[in-house]
C-alpha cells in the first residue's frame, strides 16, 4: 500500500477502502507513517468529507490500536456521558453522583482540559489528595462498591487518536465531523462503556458553532455507535455562555458542590438532570426521561448524590470533608471585580474568549507541560438576558498574581457583550439525537 495514493484518492473526492483506512490507522500509531503525510490526508479529509463507513471503520481501527478497558465484572449496564467540551461545563460531578445515587454504574475515562475548555480530571485535582490514576482492577472495583468512578487512561487506549489528535491541534485539522465523531467514539468504545450518552455542545464556546453542524456531528456520533451495536444517544446543548457560573478547576468542584448541596440551581443543573436521566434510561433503570429526572431530583434533595461524590472523592484519596466545608478547596488570594463599561442588556458572550481568560489566568495550560494553578479562574456575575449598569460586575477574576488582572478585564469587558434591547435567551437543549432519528426542541 502506497501513503501517496491514498491522499491522491481522497483529494479527489474518492471513496477509502477498509484496507486503505487500517494502513492508515496502524501507521499512525506504530509510527510507519510520516507526520506529513498523515496531516495531508487528514487536510484532504477535511475538504472531502468522509461517508458513514468510511467513518464507522476509521473508528473501530482507531478503538482496534490499542487496548481496551474490561468492565464485564460490573453488575449492570455501565453507562457513561461524554461531552465535546464546553466552558463552565461540571456536568459529570454533578451527575456521576446523581446517577450512582439511583443505582446506575458511572465508570467514565475522562481527559484534561483542551484548548478554551476545561477538563474533568484537572478539577478533581484540585481537591486535596484526590487522584485520578487509577489500575483497571481498582477502576471496576470502585464501580462496583460505590456506583461511580472519574478517572485518566488506564493503559494505552487509541494510540492512532493520539497521534492525529496532536496532529490536528497544529494543522487547522480539529473541526471536521468525520475526524471529531471518530476520535470521540473511538475513546468511548475503547473505554468498555455499556452505554453512552454525548452532549454535543453548540454555540459560542463550543467546538461546532452552529446548530447545524452540531446536529451533523450528534449524527454521526450516533450512527457510529449504532453501527458498533451500543445504544447511544446525543443531546445537542447550548454553550452561548458558560454552562454554570464558576470556570476554573477548584471554582468548578465548588459549584457543583453547591448544587449537589441544594444551595444552587440554574442551568448546569437544569443540563445534569436532562443528560443524567437518559443515562438511567439507557441503563434500564427509569422508564422514559421524566422518571428519570424525578429519580435525580429525589437523590439530590435527599442528598445521596452528595453523599456518592464524597464517597468516591475519599476512594480515590482525595480530603471529602470538602463536600461539607467549601472553603477546604484551594482559595485564590485576589477577588477582583471586572466592571460593566455602559449600562444595558447582556445580549451576547464569547464563551471561547471566557475560556481563554481563565486559561490565562493559570486555569488552564497553554502548553502540555504548564502547570495549572487549581484556585484561579473567574466566577460570572451575570447571564444572557441581564440587564447591568455602568460599573457593575460582569465577573469576578480569582487570581493570585495581581499583573494578569488588567488583561483579563479587558478581555472579559470584550467577551460579555452588551446592547440598549433585550435579546431572546438562546435555549438550553436544542435537539436529541438517537438511532431513531432527530427530535429538535421547540
Ligand atoms: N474531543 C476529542 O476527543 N476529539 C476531538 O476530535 C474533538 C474533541
Ligand atoms: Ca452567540
Amino acid at each position: 500500500m502506497n501513503m501517496v495514493d491514498i491522499i491522491l484518492k481522497k483529494k479527489e473526492g474518492g471513496e477509502l477502502t477498509e484496507e486503505e483506512i487500517r494502513y492508515f490507522a496502524q501507521g499512525a500509531a506504530d509510527g510507519s507513517i510520516p507526520d506529513y503525510q498523515l496531516s495531508a490526508l487528514m487536510m484532504a479529509i477535511c475538504f472531502q468529507g468522509m461517508n458513514a463507513k468510511e467513518t464507522t471503520c476509521l473508528t473501530m481501527e482507531m478503538m482496534k490500536s490499542g487496548g481496551v478497558v474490561d468492565l464485564s465484572a460490573i453488575d449492570g449496564v455501565c453507562v457513561d456521558k461524554h461531552s465535546t467540551g464546553g466552558v463552565g461545563d461540571t456536568t459529570t460531578l454533578v451527575l456521576a453522583p446523581l446517577a450512582a445515587a439511583c443505582g446506575a454504574k458511572v465508570a467514565k475515562i475522562s481527559g484534561r482540559g483542551l484548548g478554551h475548555t476545561g477538563g474533568t480530571l484537572d478539577k478533581l485535582e484540585s481537591i486535596p489528595g484526590c487522584s485520578v490514576e487509577e489500575t483497571e482492577e481498582q477502576f471496576v472495583k470502585q464501580v462496583q462498591d460505590i456506583g461511580c468512578a472519574v478517572i485518566g487512561q488506564t493503559h494505552d487506549l487509541c494510540p492512532t487518536d493520539k497521534t492525529l489528535y496532536a496532529l490536528r491541534d497544529v494543522t487547522g485539522t480539529v473541526c471536521c465531523v468525520p475526524l471529531i465523531a471518530s476520535s470521540i467514539v473511538s475513546k468511548k468504545l475503547a473505554s468498555g462503556a455499556g452505554a453512552i450518552v454525548l452532549d454535543v455542545k453548540t454555540g459560542s464556546g463550543a467546538l461546532m458553532q452552529t446548530l447545524e453542524e452540531s446536529i451533523t456531528l450528534a449524527k454521526a456520533m450516533v450512527d457510529i455507535g449504532t453501527q458498533a451495536g451500543k445504544p447511544i444517544l446525543a443531546l445537542v446543548t447550548g454553550m452561548e455562555q458558560p454552562l454554570g457560573t464558576h470556570v476554573g478547576n477548584a471554582l468548578e468542584v465548588k459549584e457543583a458542590i453547591d448544587v449537589l448541596s441544594g444551595r444552587v440551581s440554574g442551568d448546569l443543573l437544569t443540563v445534569s438532570l436532562e443528560l443524567g436521566s437518559r443515562m438511567l434510561v439507557a441503563a434500564g433503570i427509569a422508564k422514559d426521561v421524566e422518571d428519570g429526572k424525578a429519580r435525580m431530583r429525589d437523590a439530590l434533595e435527599s442528598g445521596a448524590g452528595l453523599a456518592k461524590l464524597k464517597a468516591m472523592i475519599a476512594a480515590q484519596g482525595g480530603d471529602a470533608r470538602v463536600c461539607d466545608d467549601v472553603n477546604l478547596l484551594p482559595q485564590a488570594k485576589y477577588h477582583v471585580e471586572v466592571p460593566a463599561l455602559a449600562d444595558g442588556y447582556v445580549a451576547d458572550m464569547d464563551t471561547t474568549k471566557i475560556g481563554y481568560c481563565a486559561q490565562d489566568l493559570g486555569a488552564g495550560r497553554k502548553k502540555k507541560t504548564d502547570a495549572i494553578d487549581p484556585a484561579v479562574g473567574l466566577v460570572m456575575d451575570v447571564r444572557l438576558g441581564d440587564f447591568v449598569k455602568k460599573g457593575q460586575s460582569l465577573a469576578t477574576l480569582h487570581i493570585n498574581n495581581m499583573a494578569l488582572a488588567e488583561q483579563a478585564i479587558a478581555r472579559m469587558q470584550e467577551a460579555v457583550k452588551l446592547a440598549a434591547e433585550k435579546q431572546p435567551v438562546p435555549p438550553l437543549v436544542y435537539a436529541s439525537v438517537s438511532p431513531e432519528g432527530i427530535t429538535r426542541a421547540e
